[in-house]
């Protein structure tokens, strides 16, 4: 049984609207972050702020299906079949 849910959460924001890190919450060790190769200088990183978002997302999904994605629930809901 499950008992808690990861979720996705923004943990620290470069502005109102641009994530910079974020976390699972099932994980307090997992952190997604933003790897920057150059230096921010507003406003020019702004057209790629949605792609933040994006990044952090994938992060996370990534790391659900490596650590919260759990074969032996499958495998054992199909041995009780037997
Ligand atoms: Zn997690």
């Amino acid at each position: 049984m499950r008992t808690k849910e990861p979720t996705f959460r923004v943990t620290k924001w470069l502005d109102r609207t641009i994530p910079l890190e974020a976390e699972c919450t099932s994980c307090p060790d997992a952190q997604f972050k933003i790897g920057f190769s150059g230096k921010i200088r507003s406003p020019f990183y702004r057209p790629e702020c949605r792609g933040f978002m994006e990044h952090l997302q994938a992060a996370f999904a990534l790391h659900v299906a490596q650590v919260h994605t759990k074969p032996a629930v499958a495998k054992r809901a199909a041995e009780d079949d037997d």
